[in-house]
Order: structure tokens, then C-alpha cells, then sequence
């Protein structure tokens, strides 16, 4: 019988950070994934925020794509001009990866640390004792054991609804995107781009959402979308919309789509995010900052609290909900976490009683002034008080921003 400490499943962000810890904290461990390489099954916009080095500064090493120094919010009109803005991100930026090359890194590293991989893997389903979960069986009918499972399956986890963790996700809990990767030359992208991260606003159209262009080295990252989903969403004719606006046509001409696909971000935290035996890490849990669709960062943080609460049952020889509620405890109690999730459902449930434009406006003013520098602001520790000035500076900033945008 195939035994390890631990089992992780998935090769994701999360997957890789829970299994990099463990094996550095002397666990036996062993990671499984779908892919044939990792990556490949992932889309994403391609941003690691700065509260994403907060929490697993190595990744600074890795293969960054862009250091991306600020941002340009296109505001697009129905009859096809726009006004755009520049702004900076008080210093701390943001870091473009390709998650097709950014994924094998990190899973290397966590191999590195000491832990195995094994690609081209797929979890069909859980193994259970006495309401325990003890293992995982796999595509080829293989049985592995473990004393605690950490599962960093993604969206669409089968290891959390197998164990009844992860149920029916609401349509206003789940943001849908069409993503793709365009291929330009690094000269193009540098001329085009200057290493700032693109929002294109289309309003007055039927376009009210929240679209981007991503600077890689060669290439860039589209997405379309960020509409909870609402009957009557037309992601195909939103994409259709984006790509015959005459600025995106000038801004992919000569580009090549190598890859694309459609992907819900599912941003509820799921009620439980432990059993006896298991824990729920990254997007599977519902780690995604309401609205901006940040998850990489707390993919990140919940890898690394999983495999730490993993080495404590181990040591103590108890996997049991006793031990494992500690889990929750630590990302509950994250301060940085907690702010920043507070301050994210504050304004999703404040913005969902606004009209569009200004749902539109206060995410992409909220998303450029908090996703880098306030987790460095707020590192030790967020007051009730706290809350109230950063409702305040959010509402400041949009106000700014909606009067001194220039016009073309
Ligand atoms: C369109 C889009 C854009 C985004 N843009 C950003 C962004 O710019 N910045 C940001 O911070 N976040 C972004 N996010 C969120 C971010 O992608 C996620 O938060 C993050 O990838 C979650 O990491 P994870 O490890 O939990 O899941 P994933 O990265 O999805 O990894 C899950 C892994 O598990 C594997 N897997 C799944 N099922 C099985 C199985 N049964 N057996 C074995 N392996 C399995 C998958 O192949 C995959 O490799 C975006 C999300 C979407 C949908």
C-alpha cells in the first residue's frame, strides 16, 4: 500500500506553495495533477499582486514576465473613442507570469524542497474510513494513502465535493471570463504596452464589463468578462464587442491567439474548509477577492497555512477536526486576509446597489489603489477604524479619478 504524510492534488498555485512547505517542514509528500505539465490547464490574468510576495516572497525568482510598474483604464464610448488614464501603484506594482511556464517552476521547487510529482494524474475520487478522509484514488485505479490530504484542485475541485464541502455555487458568487493569449513580438509589446497592465471600460454598449490586456514577455493576456453571472450574459458577443473596438484592433494587430478558454472565478468561501483527514486550499475554498478576482496570492497563503496545520497533525498523530480547525483558524486570522476580504465584500455589497458605470469605475479605482500597496500599509494588522478610512480613500479615489480623466 502506498502511503505518504501528506497527498496534495493539483499542481496549481496552491497546490505547489502547500507542497514546497511541506516537504520543507520534513513531510513525505506527494503532489498529483492532471496535466500532463503543470500550467496547462490553468488560465489566468496573469497579475500576482504584491500581497502575492507577501506571503511567498521565492516567487520573485521565478519566471516573472513583467515587472509592472502601474496601469492604463481605457474608458471606451459607444461610438469608439475613449479616455484613458495613467496611474502608478505607489511603488509596489504587480508581476505578470505565464502560468504555463510560472506552474512547472514552482512545482519544481517544491520538488526541489523534496516532495514528488506526478503529472497526468487525475483524482476520480476520495477514499474514506470511519468518515475520515484517508487517501485519494486515481484515473488508473491506483489507491494512495495519506494521514492528511490537501486539496488544491482548482474551481471545479472533485476532492472538496466528494467530501460534501464544496455544493452548488450561486451565479452572483461566480465572475465568468473568456480569457486568451495573444502572441506579439516583445518589441511590440514594449511599444504598445510601456510594462503597464491595460482595463478597457466599455460603456453605453452592451458591453458593461470589465476587460483587460496583460503585458508578457511575448504576448499579452486578454480577458473579457468579470460579470456575475446574470441571465442574458453573452460572454461570445462581449468578446466579439472587445475585439472590434478599433483601440484593441490596434493594440493586437499582427497578434496570433495561440490559446484561449472560458473560466468562472468562484468567489464564496465555502462554509467549511476542513474535514477529518482534509483541507480545502485556493480557488476549491473560494479564495478570490470579491470583485478584483485576485486568488493567486491567497491560493498562496492557504497552501502554505495548510501544509503548516498538515505538520502539526502529523506530529502530534492527530488528523483529526481538532487539529485540523487550525487551519481555518490561521487563514481567518490572516490580517492582511481578513482586511482584505472584509474591505472586498463591503464594497461587492455596497457596488451591487449601484448602477453599472459605477460598479465598473469604484472596482477598477478600488482594485488599482489596494491590490499593491495597502497589504504593505496594513502588514500588522487591521483596526475597525482602518476599515472605515479605507471605505473613505476608496470612495476619495473614485471620486478623482471619474473628475480628471483626460479625453482624446
Ligand atoms: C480568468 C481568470 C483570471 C484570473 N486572473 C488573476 C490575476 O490576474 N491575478 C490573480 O491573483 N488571480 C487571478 N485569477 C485567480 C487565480 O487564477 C486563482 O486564484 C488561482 O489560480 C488559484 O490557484 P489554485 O491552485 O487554487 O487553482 P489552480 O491554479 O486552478 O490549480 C488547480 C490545479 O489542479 C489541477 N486539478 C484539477 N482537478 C484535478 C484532479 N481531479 N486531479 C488532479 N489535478 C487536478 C488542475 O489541472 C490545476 O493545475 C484569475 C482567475 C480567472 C478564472
Amino acid at each position: 500500500m502506498e502511503k505518504y504524510d501528506v497527498i496534495v492534488v493539483g499542481g496549481g498555485m496552491a497546490g505547489s506553495a502547500a507542497a514546497k512547505r511541506c516537504a520543507e517542514l520534513g513531510l513525505k509528500v506527494v503532489q498529483l495533477e492532471k496535466a500532463q505539465t503543470p500550467g496547462t490547464k490553468n488560465a489566468c490574468g496573469s497579475a500576482i499582486t504584491a500581497t502575492g510576495t507577501v506571503y511567498a516572497p521565492y516567487v520573485l525568482e521565478g519566471p516573472i514576465e513583467v515587472k509592472v510598474p502601474g496601469s492604463r483604464v481605457y474608458y471606451i464610448q459607444r461610438n469608439g473613442k475613449y479616455c484613458m488614464f495613467e496611474t502608478g501603484m505607489g511603488g509596489y506594482g504587480m508581476y505578470t507570469i505565464h502560468r504555463t511556464k510560472f506552474d512547472p517552476w514552482h512545482a519544481q521547487q517544491a520538488c526541489n524542497a523534496g516532495s514528488e510529482l506526478r503529472t497526468a494524474t487525475t483524482i476520480i475520487d476520495i477514499i474514506k474510513e470511519d468518515d475520515r478522509v484517508v487517501g485519494v484514488i486515481t484515473d488508473k485505479e491506483e489507491k494512495i494513502y495519506a494521514e492528511v490530504v490537501i486539496d488544491a484542485g482548482g474551481a471545479h475541485s472533485i476532492v472538496a465535493r466528494k467530501a460534501g464541502l464544496l455544493g452548488r455555487r450561486a451565479g452572483t458568487d461566480n465572475v465568468l471570463y473568456a480569457t486568451a493569449f495573444i502572441q506579439l513580438s516583445k518589441k511590440v509589446v514594449k511599444e504598445r504596452f510601456n510594462q503597464l497592465c491595460e482595463w478597457y471600460l466599455t460603456l453605453g454598449g452592451s458591453n458593461y464589463c470589465l476587460n483587460w490586456l496583460f503585458p508578457l514577455k511575448d504576448g499579452v493576456s486578454m480577458g473579457v468578462g468579470g460579470g456575475y453571472m446574470t441571465p442574458g450574459l453573452n460572454i461570445r458577443q462581449q468578446t466579439l464587442e472587445f475585439l472590434n473596438e478599433p483601440i484593441i484592433k490596434e493594440k493586437i494587430k499582427g497578434g496570433k491567439i495561440k490559446s484561449w478558454g472560458i473560466r468562472t472565478d468562484p468567489e464564496k468561501i465555502i462554509e467549511k474548509t476542513y474535514a477529518p483527514g482534509l483541507m480545502i486550499t485556493g480557488h476549491a475554498a473560494g479564495f478570490v477577492q470579491p470583485f478584483i478576482g485576485e486568488g493567486m496570492a491567497f491560493a498562496l497563503m492557504s497552501g502554505k497555512y495548510a501544509a503548516e496545520t498538515a505538520a502539526e497533525a502529523i506530529s502530534s498523530g492527530d488528523a483529526s477536526e481538532e487539529t485540523l480547525v487550525n487551519y481555518e483558524t490561521r487563514w481567518k486570522n490572516d490580517p492582511l486576509f481578513k482586511t482584505m476580504r472584509i474591505y472586498g465584500q463591503t464594497l461587492k455589497d455596497y457596488l451591487l446597489k449601484r448602477p453599472q458605470e459605477e460598479i465598473i469605475n469604484t472596482m477598477i479605482a478600488a482594485s488599482h489603489w489596494y491590490a499593491s500597496p495597502v497589504p504593505f500599509m496594513l502588514k500588522d494588522g487591521v483596526k475597525e477604524n482602518d476599515m472605515r478610512k479605507l471605505e473613505k480613500a476608496a470612495k476619495l479615489l473614485y471620486r478623482l479619478e471619474a473628475l480628471g480623466l483626460p479625453s482624446t
